[in-house]
């Protein structure tokens, strides 16, 4: 098995994606591992509307940050094609990496949200070596869906309190259902702090306790 292979394998390409070309840059800092992927000429891709096998119509060089490479940031670049369906007309895919919109990759993502549930915003974007507005992009991004996914339903009454995330003037606005189950208690809490962030009246760095 090859260094290629390897890499395919790591990365779960699956047809018709393929690791098409790598190059390690150790000229630069942090040195950075970029990996190229493609889609085997001629390939048909599903529309995003219909499922239905569509051939190309163009295509966007798209770059996505992934997990690093022992030390090295690694990132993922490709040739993201639209798709020209009979009946939808000319629709960007999404590929199975990464979600749209997103400039990282779903398991880099799915790292940071790990991380994120330990430690606060900031000193996780120091970890990851990004920013902590980015950070808090996908941040706002997992928390906005599992929000969409809570079943409020039985929520009767919401507490709603403010507390000091250190000392100085740094407040967290803290939102608790009243009477519901703890995942539902935590969903809307991170709610208030997104909230109180949005407000401008919490830290880069705050995070619930
Ligand atoms: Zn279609």
């Amino acid at each position: 098995m090859d260094g290629t292979q390897i890499l395919t394998l790591g990365l779960g390409l699956e047809a018709p994606w393929i690791l098409k070309d790598q190059h390690l840059d150790t000229s630069v800092s942090p040195h950075r591992l970029d990996l190229y992927v493609e889609a085997e000429r001629g390939s048909l891709y599903p529309c995003p509307e219909c499922g239905k096998a569509c051939p190309a119509h163009d295509f966007a060089d798209k770059t996505w940050r992934h997990l690093n490479f022992f030390q090295h940031h690694c990132y993922l670049h490709a040739r993201v094609p639209r798709t020209k369906c009979p009946v939808h007309g000319v629709k960007r895919i999404e590929v199975p990496w990464a979600r749209p919109g997103s400039d990282f990759t779903l398991l880099f993502e799915q790292a940071a949200m790990s991380l994120v549930k330990e430690m606060p915003v900031l000193a996780v974007s120091r970890q990851l070596e990004i920013s902590d507005k980015r950070l808090w992009r996908i941040v706002h991004h997992y928390v906005g869906r599992m929000l969409g996914e809570l079943d409020l339903s039985n929520v009767a009454t919401v507490g709603v309190d403010e507390t000091a995330s250190r000392r100085g003037q740094r407040y967290v606005t803290v939102f608790l259902g009243g009477g519901s189950g703890s995942v539902i208690q935590r969903g809307v809490l991170l709610r208030g702090v997104a909230r109180a962030k949005t407000h401008g009246q919490s830290g880069a760095g705050d995070h619930p306790r």
